[in-house]
């Protein structure tokens, strides 16, 4: 557990360097002082939902040598893949994902799940000498790793990016965004989940999409077109408002997180995608680059170097 480190007196270089330990001759073994080891480092990307966590932790792996660890509470689940907008293979760009789709559906995954889960994933990419991104929204999974567990805490060093865009702005993406799940196929997928004694309080049945739709399943059978089509309206706007509530209580905790930073003495950045979610096309993805991307790229390689 411990490495010998050596310190030299160059006056512009007062940092400890890690030295081999094969003790070349003429140096008197004084000079040496043991150093706790070095903790392993971790980043962890926060964010609402919908405001790019998995863009930017994919754009930062292809950057760095790292692997990803899936936080989000829904993900974890195998199934409902566009309900709870679980990124594509096309999206990943290659970089392994980990927790994502593994939990059987009607399991409860809890937070102490998550925190020995995400520590062995963690501990394996370490071990290979990548660098574990930790990307997701759910913030009580995140709490548990970094501030209850005293392993994780006594093992690693985290560095926080907090994704964060203008609500009103994420609210209208948000809700655009299930319109474009329901074009493909939100509603096939979720009704694999109807429960017909209507109970939604175990494993991926709470992701938001399920319960939303259960009144629509439950009559769609015996209703008219019409009746049918104002029930299935009823619902998709359910599942918008409920989807702009998710990122409002999300964005409140990361806030709150935020405030504590200093006190908690984590490193926490905040990069604001406003820009990139109000242009088009080719201005937004220069706007994701410079405001998000870079900025991060840079953030990251100073806390890998320091
Ligand atoms: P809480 O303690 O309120 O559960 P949290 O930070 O642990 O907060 P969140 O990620 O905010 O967890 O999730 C809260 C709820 O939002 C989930 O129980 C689920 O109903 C819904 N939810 C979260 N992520 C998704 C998702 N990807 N798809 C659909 N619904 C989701």
């Amino acid at each position: 557990e411990y490495k010998f480190y050596m310190r030299i007196s160059f006056s512009a270089c007062k940092q400890a360097l890690p030295l081999q330990v094969n003790f070349p001759g003429g140096l008197n073994m004084d000079q040496f002082i043991p150093v706790r080891r070095r903790k392993d480092k971790v980043v962890i990307v926060m964010g609402a939902t919908g405001t790019g966590k998995s863009r930017l932790s994919i754009d930062l792996a292809t950057r760095f040598e790292a692997e990803i660890v899936n936080s989000d509470k829904m993900q974890v689940y195998k199934g409902l893949n566009i309900v709870t907008n679980k990124v594509t293979e096309e999206e990943c760009r290659g970089i392994t994902h980990h927790l994502l789709g593994i939990v059987d559906p009607d399991v409860d995954f809890a937070a102490v799940d998550f925190v020995r889960r995400a520590s062995t994933a963690v501990d394996s990419i370490t071990r290979k000498g990548k660098l574990p991104i930790i990307a997701g929204g759910s913030n009580s999974y995140i709490k548990a790793l970094v501030n209850d567990d005293m392993e994780f805490q006594s093992k690693y060093e985290c560095c926080f990016l907090w994704v964060d865009v203008s609500m009103p702005v994420l609210n209208k993406f948000v809700s655009k965004r299930v319109e474009q799940m329901v074009d493909a196929n939100l509603i096939d997928e979720a009704r694999e989940f109807f429960d017909p004694e209507g109970n939604y309080t175990r494993g991926i049945k709470r992701a938001i999409g399920v319960p939303e739709l259960d009144e629509f399943f439950r009559n769609e059978s015996i209703l008219d077109y019409e009746m049918r089509a104002r029930l299935l309206e009823d619902a998709i706007d359910k599942i918008k408002a409920n989807t702009c509530k998710l990122a409002c209580n999300q964005l409140q905790n990361i806030q709150n997180i935020f405030r504590l930073r200093n006190q908690l003495e984590w490193r926490m950045y905040r990069l604001d995608a406003t820009e990139a979610f109000l242009k088009r096309d080719l201005e937004s993805v220069e706007a994701w680059e410079m405001r998000v991307a870079r900025p991060a790229t840079r953030i990251v390689g100073r806390f890998l170097h320091k």
